[in-house]
């Protein structure tokens, strides 16, 4: 079942240029920022009530957000739905010809299990999957 809306990913060429208007300017908390590998971004997250913006800045140029930007500029990036049971969500969501890009849940940011279904098959709206492992657990831990 989706339960929330998780958070909303921001594509940024720099978190250290783009914080300063989400924490200064609007005056949102800022949880702490991260590196996942997998994904190849640091990110950095500011909580709008029970959900967060995530904003994402590529590693390198060669990762899916560094061609989003290349692509695109900065701007909105994907949408993430929080679910209580992400293998299930994936097969509900596969069982209605949607498709995902990964054969398995990810690795995202706060510990927690992502994954993303395919642009094509949602109106070209980026749309992750996500799952908090356990309550308690994915707590924010800052990394960098
Ligand atoms: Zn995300």
């Amino acid at each position: 079942m989706i339960e929330q809306i998780d958070h909303i990913g921001i594509a940024v060429r720099s978190i250290e240029e783009s914080t300063p208007l989400y924490r200064d300017v609007l005056g949102l908390e800022y949880e702490g920022s991260e590196i996942v590998e997998e994904q190849g971004v640091k990110v950095a997250f500011f909580k709008i009530g029970q959900a967060m913006i995530e904003l994402l800045e590529p590693l390198d140029q060669t990762g899916p957000v560094a061609r989003f930007i290349e692509k695109n500029g900065e701007g909105i990036h994907h949408l993430a739905l929080r679910c209580d049971d992400i293998e299930g969500q994936r097969e509900h969501v596969a069982g209605r010809g949607v498709r995902l890009l990964s054969d398995r849940p990810l690795d995202g940011a706060h510990g927690k299990l992502i994954s993303f279904l395919h642009p094509k098959d949602t109106g070209r709206v980026l749309l992750e999957l996500t799952q908090r492992r356990e309550e308690g657990e994915g707590k924010f831990e800052d990394k960098t």
